[in-house]
């Protein structure tokens, strides 16, 4: 049984999903962990040259894990036969096996924003869209890229999205400017998945006023500007761009699911995919801690005449990261277990937790093994900025944690009117107590 499985969810997850954890635990201890670094070092230097290859060594770790079985582990059979047929709370695990090692989850063809990407061509797509995308993207053979966010527009607040979309015979044109559209540099993304505003969609409702759309990404008028920086690091040659839409002619046929029906899909594609983010932190936290434990035993670090280990502070941040770590898991599974019994709607609340308290939590959790590292923790000698700057901006990405939180507290709060009433029904019983047993006063309480 891989360690990481809290016994409160052992009987959840069956023999097939445990063997599994158990493969891929191996593969990325041994192949993706030490390829980290092969990655990086394969990236070229070079401005331009850095955006238009990839470093070999994914190749030869995707035909490794997949002639191992370990592929696609994310699609659910619910929205696609083919899929590997694992429940949320078992990719869950795995997941954050993944998020481990940088490379782990491209070479098992399990990465963001293709997860989320293929997640609506099998539950949204048409049999057309499914056989052009859905197939090679499942196949490993191109990437593809989310555009909703908008360089003008509070994108937070998805209504805001105001990129144009205007129907012209059989075709649709789009004008405006994306940015954040993460993976959309790299050389083989052959598709982009775009949330528009129909001009001519009369719809009252605010909600079924966005379209998505399928824009291969060599259409006439699509420019990628420029990539976009995350605390320095430009993430070449995934990148996350900021692309220009001028007159770009799609035919109708690209409309997924159908005209106004945007906001149906992105809510459809954030739920699972956020419980993926979040399983991801914890592999990259539970790596912190094994970087911060291993480097404060190092014999040949001792401060005031002892092991860092030994200082009481340390010992105490070591503590309060695993309770961390373990608690985060299982907020985590719990969101994903209650996917699983019902759907991502009815795990509304769950979901927002989770998507709140990981990315936080495990912040907290780098930074204390960044610390302990002394200036070596900022540093490109170990993995523990580039984590951490990862992490921090998942308080952002898919919806800034203030958001989740005004939610959560409102729906939390419209407890209100039940609660005062429970309270003075309580009050008034007390009231009537207190006559009973003829208690005078209240000084007592
Ligand atoms: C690394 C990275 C990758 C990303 N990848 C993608 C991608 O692939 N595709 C894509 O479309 N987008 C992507 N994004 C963009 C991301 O989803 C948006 O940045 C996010 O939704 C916030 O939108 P905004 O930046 O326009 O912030 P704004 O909407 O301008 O909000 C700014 C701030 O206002 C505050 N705020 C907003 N609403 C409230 C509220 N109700 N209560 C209190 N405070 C509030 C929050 O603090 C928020 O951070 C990515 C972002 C990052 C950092």
């Amino acid at each position: 049984m891989p360690s990481q499985i809290p016994a409160i969810v052992q009987d959840r997850v069956s023999p097939r999903a445990q063997e599994y954890l158990k493969k891929i635990e191996h593969f990325v201890e041994t192949e993706c962990i030490p390829a980290d670094e092969v990655f990086e070092a394969q990236i070229s230097k070079d401005p331009v040259l850095r955006w238009k290859s990839y470093p070999p060594v994914i190749d030869d770790l995707k035909k490794k894990a997949r002639s191992q079985g370990l592929w696609n582990l994310f699609l659910s059979k619910t929205h696609y036969s083919e899929g590997a047929g694992f429940t949320n709370l078992e990719y869950g695990l795995m997941a954050e096996i993944l998020g481990r090692s940088q490379t782990a989850s491209e070479a098992m063809n399990c990465s963001a924003p293709d997860t989320g990407n293929m997640e609506v061509l099998a539950k949204y797509g048409n049999a057309a869209q499914k056989k052009q995308w859905l197939e090679p993207l499942l196949d490993g053979k191109i990437r593809s890229a989310f555009l909703m966010t908008e360089r003008f527009a509070a994108s937070s607040d998805a209504k805001n999205i105001n990129m144009r979309m205007r129907e012209d015979g059989s075709d649709l044109i789009l004008n405006g400017t994306k940015w954040w559209s993460s993976g959309a540099c790299d050389p083989r993304c052959a598709v982009y998945i775009v949330m528009c505003k129909s001009e001519n969609n009369k719809s009252t409702e605010e909600f079924k006023q966005q379209s998505v759309v399928l824009v291969p990404a060599n259409t006439p008028g699509v420019t990628v500007v420029r990539a976009l920086s995350v605390f320095g690091y430009d993430d070449a040659p995934h990148g996350h761009a900021e692309v220009r839409f001028e007159n770009v002619r799609v035919p109708k046929s690209n409309l997924v699911l159908g005209e106004g029906r945007g906001f149906e899909i992105i809510q459809g594609r954030l739920g699972p995919g956020r419980i993926h983010h979040c399983m991801r932190s914890i592999g990259a936290a539970e790596r912190g801690l094994e970087y911060l434990i291993a480097r404060v035993n190092d014999p040949a670090r001792k401060t005031f005449g002892k092991s860092i280990s030994e200082h009481g502070t340390i010992r105490t941040w070591i503590a309060e990261s695993r309770i961390a770590i373990d608690s985060c898991r299982l907020v985590v599974l719990n969101a994903a277990d209650k996917i699983d019994r019902g759907d991502a709607k009815s795990a509304l609340k769950e979901i927002a937790m989770a998507k709140i308290m990981v990315p936080r939590t495990v912040c907290d959790v780098l930074d204390k093994a960044i610390q302990a590292h002394g200036a070596g923790g900022v540093c490109q000698d170990f993995p523990l900025a580039r984590l951490y700057t990862g992490i921090r901006t998942l308080r952002i990405a898919d919806g800034p944690d203030e958001v989740h939180l005004a939610q959560m507290g409102r729906n939390e709060n419209s407890r209100a009117g039940q609660l005062i009433s429970k309270l003075k029904q309580q009050e008034a019983r007390r009231e009537e107590l207190f006559r009973v047993y003829k208690i005078e006063g209240r000084s007592h309480l």
